[in-house]
């Protein structure tokens, strides 16, 4: 392991690179989980409430009992990061993921063999958007073996523990060259990338593709919509995008919790600009004034 990662095992504090779930986990055996990931920004969890929300639905669609209520869980948070800061003495930006599952039972799929759901949640330092790919941009390439999931299968809406899909699409495109992969949907139509969400600037203005897609509706994106774009006075449409419509789009840009914003020069052979003059870089700031601001105001997230 590069670096230390503090666990908490329903309660119990451990390195994460010890024993925590049980071989029966069924998240370890299906996939039978959920997630979110926070990070922090100036010290305090960003978006608590959002990626609540969004755990929330990713249970419901799962028919998943969330081991502890909101308030718990922020609790156990701010256990863990003392932990962590106790252990490294890191007092840097943070990534907090919390991990859902069914629980541990008898071997089968049925759902009623789970015991009661469980939590694990990890905390390590955030990981930063290396510099030259904040100046370069991130090399992106289609996915051409696979497409995203269906929305009336396994939804991409919901923020579950299986992303082998995403995983092999991504495998594809590292396996190119490319930093990160475009996945399609069905019918050709673009989705986002294995773990961000995927915008555009075209004649001024950002395009990125619809929820009905089939994409996970991120919450980086979200306050794209509802707040940064209008900060950074651009209009934003959320609209169908193909490969064809490459060659019209001036910048791409990819949408994360860890990312924020994070630019992209090229998807495959469709080059986009990059750099300080771009649109990309006045929606990059306008996400840091936003994220300051929220922090001055929630000191109740501070950890
Ligand atoms: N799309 C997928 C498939 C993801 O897994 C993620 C984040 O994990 C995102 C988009 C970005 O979502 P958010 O902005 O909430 O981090």
């Amino acid at each position: 392991m590069l670096h230390y990662i503090q666990a908490n095992t329903n309660g119990r504090l451990q390195p994460a690179d010890e024993p925590s779930v049980s071989p029966l986990n069924r998240g370890f055996l299906y996939g039978d989980a959920i997630y979110e990931v926070w990070r922090t920004h100036f010290g305090v969890i960003f978006t608590w409430e959002e990626h609540w929300a969004r755990l929330a639905r990713s249970a419901d669609a799962l028919y998943l009992k969330l081991p502890l209520i909101a308030d718990q869980i922020l609790h156990e948070i701010k256990r863990t990061v003392s932990a962590y800061r106790q252990h490294t003495k890191d007092e840097g930006e943070l990534y907090i993921r919390l991990q859902v599952t069914r629980g541990n039972g008898a071997i089968g799929l049925d759902p009623e063999l789970a015991d009661r759901s469980d939590f694990v949640l990890l905390v390590q330092t955030c990981p930063r958007v290396p510099a030259e790919k904040l100046r370069d941009g991130f090399k992106l390439s289609l996915a051409t073996q696979l497409r995203r999931n269906p929305i009336d299968a396994l939804n991409p809406a919901w923020k579950t523990g299986n992303y082998l899909n995403n995983i092999l699409c991504l495998r594809e495109a590292r396996a190119r060259g490319a930093d990160e992969v475009v996945i399609l949907n069905q019918s050709g139509a673009v989705t986002e990338a294995a773990v961000s969400n995927i915008g555009f600037v075209r004649d001024g203005a950002i395009i990125t593709p619809p929820l009905s897609a089939g994409i996970l509706g991120g919450i980086t994106r979200g306050i794209l919509i509802t707040d940064i774009a209008e900060a950074a006075g651009m209009p934003v449409r959320e609209e169908t995008v193909r490969a064809l419509d490459f060659r019209e789009m001036k910048e791409c840009f990819l949408l994360s919790t860890t990312k924020d914003i994070g630019p992209v020069s090229a998807i495959d052979d469709a080059r986009f600009e990059v750099g300080a003059h771009t649109a990309t870089r006045r929606l990059k700031s306008a996400f840091a004034d936003y994220a300051r601001d929220y922090s001055a105001s929630h000191p109740e997230l501070r950890v």
